[in-house]
Parts: structure tokens; sequence; C-alpha cells
């Protein structure tokens, strides 16, 4: 069922980019495994999905100290500060920086384990208040901030878009990040202005976000089947 499920999406990613004229290559799919037991995970795994996002710290830390270590795991959950040090430890990315006292800590612990930490800064592009996110008109002031902490690898943007009736309510809020991330590129606020990371997409809308150059696509559901 997992393995159905993960083929068809991976039909779907390659047709998308296809109709784009982009390389199904260049487009990765995060398999959303939040509130999913670890047999889950494993099951994914064996049909071949290495890489998998966690929106909860204790729930993902046990699945990802049980797990194969070649498993890879990103934070997309809300990140509080007395978890930045366990999340520096455990996810090969953090998604969802929005602060620089968050960018502060993790550059701090990421030091102390002696690695360099990728991150994104997550951008609350409908500017709603019940959402995590730096405010798009911050955003540069963000990236420019956390740009210069020497243990973070600032590699791009990530954002949820406001709830819409269809994929299609979607596209400007992808489009939004998009021309947000080729501005700051222009002013070379990424650790790479060649290759930016796009995190945006999930089950229902990650066809429209491959359109508008997602790089990476968050996908639960449509893998998983509804949470418990
Ligand atoms: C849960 C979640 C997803 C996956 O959502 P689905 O609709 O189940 O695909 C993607 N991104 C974030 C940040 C999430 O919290």
């Amino acid at each position: 069922m997992i393995c159905d499920n993960l083929a068809a999406i991976r039909q779907q990613i390659e047709q998308a980019a296809i109709q784009c004229g982009r390389s199904a290559d260049a487009i990765r799919l995060l398999a959303v495994s939040k509130r999913m037991p670890l047999e889950a995970v494993l099951e994914a795994a064996q049909c071949g999905q290495l890489l998998f996002g966690e929106n909860y710290l204790q729930d993902a830390l046990s699945k990802i100290e049980q797990a194969d270590k070649g498993l890879h795991f990103h934070f997309i959950g809300h990140l509080q500060s007395n978890k930045t040090r366990q999340a520096a430890e455990f996810f090969q990315m953090i998604e969802t920086v929005d602060r620089i006292k968050i960018a502060r800590l993790l550059d701090k612990h990421a030091a102390h384990f002696g690695k360099k930490l990728d991150i994104l800064i997550q951008v609350n592009v409908g500017r709603e208040a019940q959402k995590s996110g730096v405010l798009p008109d911050k955003a540069l002031d963000l990236l420019t901030q956390a740009g210069q902490l020497k243990n973070l690898r600032v590699r791009g943007l990530m954002t949820m878009p406001p709830y819409g009736q269809d994929s299609e309510a979607s596209r400007p809020w992808f489009v939004r990040l998009r021309q947000l991330a080729e501005q700051a590129a222009a002013q070379h606020l990424f650790f790479d202005n060649k290759q930016v990371e796009l995190s945006m997409g999930m089950s229902g809308d990650f066809m429209v976000a491959i359109e508008e150059g997602a790089t990476l696509i968050r996908v639960g559901t449509a893998i998983f089947g509804t949470r418990p």
C-alpha cells in the first residue's frame, strides 16, 4: 500500500517535471511520517524512500533511533528553543527556522556537534496569524543575519500557504516564495545561490508546486494515508 502510493507519486513527479521542462532529479520527495509508527517508515524505506519529514521532536527521535542510519530526516514542525539541541543533533535539515534566536541556538549546537547544519527559512507567505514563519517583508533581514552564522548553511526557503479549495489556490503563494528566493539569491543571501532549495507543496498541491519550482515537496497523507 505505502509502496504503491510511493510509486504513484514518483510517477506524478516525473509527469509534472516533464510538463514544465524540469528534470525530475531536481525534485526531492520528503515523506512526511509525523504521527505514523516506525513500521510505516520502515515500509517506505524498503521501497527506496530514504528521506522523511517529522514535526514532533520526541515522536521523531524514537523513530530516528530505531531506524537504519541510512535514512535522513528533515524537521518540519514548529521548533522551540529547548528542542534546538536535539534538532541539531539528529536531523539533516531544519526547514522551519523563522527567527534569529532559533538560528543562533542551532548554530551553537551545530558547533558543539562539529557539523555544518543545513537549514531553510520558513516564510509565512499568507501572513496568517496562526501560522509560523517569518513575514515576507522580514525574510531578507533574517536571511542576512542567519547567513552570518558559521555553522549553518542556509539552503533556501520553505512555506505552507493558506488553506485553499483546490491546488490552483496555492499557486500564487508558491510564486511568491519563488520570487522571494530569486530576490535573495540575487543578493547572495544563500549558502549556494545557484542551487536554492524551495520546499513547498503537500499531498494536495505538489504538482502545482513543482510547476512553480519546488525542489523539495513534503507529502504525508498521499503516502501513508490519513494520520491517526
Ligand atoms: C503534515 C505536513 C505536511 C504533509 O501534509 P499532507 O497534506 O499530509 O501531505 C507537509 N508539510 C508540513 C509542514 C506538515 O506539517
